[in-house]
């Protein structure tokens, strides 16, 4: 298998992991990535072709070359059955294989899959819910962040993808008190399901942890590593409000305060060591459940 066809298979397998594989690689890698790089490969293989020079070059010349001559005495040998085989040699137009048919071929991959994969993600998720429930949805959990917050706020599920996810590689943006926050739409599907569907899957977890984080933004907390400390444990009632036990919910947040602090966590949003149990960030001092 050439190089061109492992790209394209591997185009192909990617999509399809990407749009119903696991949760966590939607959340890594934005699906424009993989059709980026196989184009300009694409594009690559394209220019390799159309420089290499095995479809430059003429056909081989079969008559004998310098070293037979020297080797075999044509050097000098201009007898006339020489000179009748040069006349009667007419170079043939250099057959060149098309390299425009390789880049055509990669991109009606890409454009096919491309297409695929807009339709599927228009029909799944988010995006494939009706506006009757994503406003039921979205009013949902702006009345979920407003407890949160204190004060009534709104939250917004970010289709754009220029607010939220994609460039910007987060789940979540809020203005610190302010009363607007947007998700990515992504993380608003998972707290659709749990609340609407009572759906849990891997991605349950952090839906009520970002929903949290960016509600206590709201609320006025401005650094990172504070603000998913107080995340976490509102995560807890919060997970038991959108329908979760109350041993599920705690269960799930500690999950996460355990990812969260067995490091990969960028370090802005790792929480400190007062992120416990009695700790200057624990909101109930008086409980020794944590979070
Ligand atoms: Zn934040």
């Amino acid at each position: 298998m050439g190089i061109a066809a492992l790209v394209r298979l591997g185009l192909v397998v990617f999509v399809v992991v990407w749009l119903f594989g696991p949760e966590d690689l939607r959340a890594v890698v934005p699906l424009w990535l993989p059709f980026l790089v196989a184009l300009g490969l694409e594009v690559q293989f394209f220019l390799n072709a159309w420089r290499s020079p095995a479809y430059r070059s003429t056909p081989p010349d079969r008559r004998p070359q310098e070293i037979d001559r020297e080797l075999y005495g044509w050097a000098g040998d201009d007898d006339e059955e020489d000179d009748d085989e040069d006349d009667e040699w007419v170079p043939e137009e250099p057959r060149r294989p098309w390299p425009w048919r390789g880049l055509l071929a990669g991109l009606t991959v890409i454009a096919t899959l491309g297409v695929l994969a807009v339709v599927v993600e228009s029909r799944s998720g988010w995006r494939g819910l009706s506006d009757a429930e994503q406003a039921a949805a979205t009013a949902r959990f702006s009345a979920e962040a407003s407890r949160i917050a204190g004060h009534p706020v709104e939250i917004r599920c970010d289709e754009s993808g220029e607010r939220v996810g994609f460039v910007q590689h987060t789940d979540g943006v809020a203005e610190i008190g302010g009363d607007v926050a947007y998700l990515t739409p992504d993380r608003c599907h998972e707290l659709y399901r749990l609340a609407f569907d009572g759906e849990t899957t891997g991605g349950t977890a952090r839906g009520i942890a970002v929903l949290a984080h960016e509600a206590w933004h709201l609320q006025g907390v401005r650094d990172e590593s504070t603000t998913e400390c107080y995340a976490l444990q509102s995560g807890v009632a919060l997970g038991e409000r959108l329908g979760l036990s109350e041993d599920e919910a705690r269960r799930l947040m500690r999950q996460a305060l355990a990812e969260n602090q067995g490091g990969g966590t960028n370090l802005e949003y790792r929480v400190g060591p007062e992120c416990r149990d009695g700790g200057n960030l624990d909101l109930n001092p008086d409980r020794s459940d944590f979070p």
